[in-house]
């Protein structure tokens, strides 16, 4: 009877795994379909300087407009395009459309710097400073107006590799931010080593810190690391008033979160700007 039962519970294990597999395969091939009809467009979160709330900058967000399930978060996505190297194509989707929206707003007379965000997988694509410089290139904006995201992932297989794409980067004149700093694995030291210009601290270390000492323990020693390694600092996730008083008082001026603004579709960021 045992026996039995063992087999029972591997046939259902089996059906459970073929129907992952089976929802993996047919998210990829809507992912597919939807990259071809561009139903992939970047939405944007602005970044605000908490003293005069003034948007300084934002950070281009993707989203899935699809057509028979309607807008679709990144969590839903992401992990498969980055299983199945379609992140490649998305991340060249969304920052070609943030350089044209970088133009567009010139051209109404608003500069806005832009953050994109880059997978470990589509750094580590052979041509990958090529293929950033073409779209760069194509586009006729100025580079500095552009900040690429990057996560620890990055350099943890090839430290070395990471460190030369990441100066080819900067050589072509565009920034270079660390994402969701404070939760990887890696040592500090890279700090010293990679070109960063800009420290995203990790929404994580804003969500407890009214209630929990130790994350202000935390926060305070990693913005003292930012300020004196000369990096500019921004903190995600705030949502509450208080939140930002207690950041304020921390000397944490540049922030990204709910509190202040949604990831908004382009046009109702235009309008936002222009209203300024
Ligand atoms: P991220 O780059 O760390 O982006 C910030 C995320 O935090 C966004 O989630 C944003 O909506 C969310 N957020 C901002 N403020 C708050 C807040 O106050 N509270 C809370 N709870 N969340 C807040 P989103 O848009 O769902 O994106 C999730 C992640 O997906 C991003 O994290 C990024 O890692 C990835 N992602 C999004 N777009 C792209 C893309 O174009 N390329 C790549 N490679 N990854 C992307
Ligand atoms: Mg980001
Ligand atoms: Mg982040
Ligand atoms: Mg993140």
């Amino acid at each position: 009877r045992a026996k039995q039962s063992r087999h029972t519970r591997i046939a259902l294990y089996s059906e459970e795994l073929i129907d992952n597999i089976a929802a993996f395969v047919s998210t990829e091939n809507r992912i597919r379909r939807g990259l071809k009809e561009n139903e992939f467009i970047a939405h944007y979160q602005p970044q605000v300087d908490m003293h005069s709330g003034r948007i300084v900058g934002a950070e281009a967000l993707a989203r899935w407009q699809s057509h028979d399930r309607g807008l679709i978060s990144p969590a839903e996505f992401i992990p498969v395009a980055e299983e199945t190297g379609l992140i490649d194509q998305l991340g060249r989707s969304i920052l070609s459309q943030a350089c044209s929206q970088i133009l567009e707003w010139q051209r109404a007379g608003i500069r806005l710097p832009l953050s994109v965000n880059i997978s470990g997988r589509q750094f580590a694509v052979p041509g990958f400073v090529d293929q950033i410089q073409g779209i760069i290139g194509e586009s006729g904006i100025n580079p500095a107006q552009l900040e690429l995201e990057i996560t620890e992932q990055v350099f943890l297989e090839d430290m070395d590799e990471a460190t030369d794409k990441l100066w080819q980067l900067r050589d072509l004149g565009v920034s270079i931010a660390i994402d969701d700093f404070g939760i990887g694995y890696s040592s500090l030291s890279y700090l010293k080593r990679l070109p960063f210009n800009t420290l995203k601290i990790d929404r994580t270390f804003t969500r407890d810190i009214c209630e929990d000492a130790r994350d202000v323990a935390i926060l305070r020693a990693i913005l003292s690391l930012s300020r004196d390694l000369r990096l500019n600092t921004i903190i995600e996730g705030v949502e509450t008033k208080a939140q930002k008083k207690l950041l304020l008082r921390l000397g944490c001026e540049r922030a990204q979160g709910f509190l202040f603004h949604q990831p908004l579709p382009a046009a109702e960021l235009t309008s936002l700007l222009l209203k300024r």
